[in-house]
């Protein structure tokens, strides 16, 4: 069965790479002229389902507590299983009370817990959370190891193309934000990120910052890199990153540790997540097209369960198709 993936974000490589492995012949074609152009490549790399829930719904958790697995099967050392670190600030200290009660999988660190996990916020913060099952990985690292796997497996991308499905058994639609409008009930929430450089602070896991209006998180890069994330605002504008968020995601950095503000800022970003009204992906079928959508915040996170029910419908359309000959 010769398939057409479309699109080259996290969705897309990870149904190519699911499908390379169960045998079927696979072309990615993107529109860009390379991978993770899309929302993908600014994405935090968060594998945390037991933070995520505290604001999604059950099967976040479900689906993503083998995310972490997925990808250390499929890149090796890639993913790093530090968990993840909140705190809140003294003034905002019951926000993580709300969040512990509206999560699971964590356990409380008192200030000598938190100095010995993260050295440089010693004395910083009296109380945190901490989810020790939790992984994160670097999406652009992640991103150009599956197309190179690909690659190296003689599957084909082309890019700067939207493609032909014409010489194909069956579409993979993985176009993200690009179907709003089009998929019924899709919509786009802007997300806005900067990434920052400095020497004078390490972390060795994604750490989140509590605030009643801009919760924030951390996520330390190679290199004394930093990821700082991420707004969440209900619009598909994927322009760039305003001054206003700008200044709340830095603050909030210097909130966390006063060395932030003698980092190095990078780059900024804006990306539009693709999201269906109950913030779940969906795997949709339109005559011989296959759609993957509503990614949402998880993109890292449930990519490889949606690329599995993909692999089950395509095996069980093939079965079908072999009975049938
Ligand atoms: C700031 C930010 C932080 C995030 N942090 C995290 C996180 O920590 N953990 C997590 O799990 N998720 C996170 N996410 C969410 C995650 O990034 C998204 O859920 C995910 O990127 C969506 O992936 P996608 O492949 O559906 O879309 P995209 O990455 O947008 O990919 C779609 C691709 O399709 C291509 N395309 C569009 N139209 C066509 C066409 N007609 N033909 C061919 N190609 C086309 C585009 O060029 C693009 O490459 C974050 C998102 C943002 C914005």
């Amino acid at each position: 069965m010769r398939i057409l993936v479309k699109g080259a974000g996290v969705a897309g490589l990870t149904v190519a790479w699911q499908l390379y492995r169960h045998g079927f012949d696979v072309t990615i074609v993107d529109r860009a002229e390379k991978v993770g152009l899309g929302a993908s490549g600014l994405a935090g790399g968060m594998l945390a389902p037991w933070c995520e829930r505290e604001s999604a719904e059950e099967p976040v958790l479900t689906l993503g507590r083998t995310a972490a697995d997925w990808w250390e099967a499929a890149l090796p050392g890639q993913v790093h299983r530090r968990g993840t670190l909140v705190v809140a600030g003294g003034r905002d200290a019951g926000e993580l009370d709300r969040f512990a009660q509206r999560t699971s999988g964590w356990e409380w660190l008192d200030e000598a817990a938190i100095a010995a996990l993260e050295p440089d916020l010693a004395g910083r913060f009296r109380r945190a959370l901490f989810f020790r099952q939790e992984a994160h990985l670097d999406p652009r690292q992640a991103l150009s190891a599956l197309t190179a796997g690909l690659e190296e497996a003689r599957m084909r991308f082309v890019f700067g193309t939207t493609g032909d499905a014409g010489h194909y058994d069956r579409v993979i639609d993985c176009t993200g934000a690009a179907r709003i409008g089009r998929l019924p009930e899709l919509r786009g929430v802007r997300g806005e990120m900067a990434s920052v450089e400095t020497a004078e602070i390490k972390l060795s896991r994604p750490v989140r910052l509590l605030h009643p209006r801009h919760p924030i998180y951390i996520v330390p890069r190679e290199r004394g890199r930093f990821m700082v994330g991420a707004t969440m605002i209900e619009s598909e504008d994927a322009g760039p990153i305003t001054t206003r968020s700008l200044m709340e995601l830095l603050n909030a950095a210097y909130a966390l540790h006063p060395a932030f503000g003698e980092a190095r800022l990078l780059e900024t970003g804006a990306g539009v997540r693709p999201a269906y009204p109950d913030n779940l992906p969906r795997v949709t079928e339109e005559g011989d097209t296959i759609h993957v959508n509503g990614l949402y915040r998880h993109g890292f996170l449930l990519a490889p369960a949606m690329a599995g029910e993909v692999a089950r419908r395509l095996r069980a359309l093939q079965h079908q198709e072999r009975r049938a000959s």
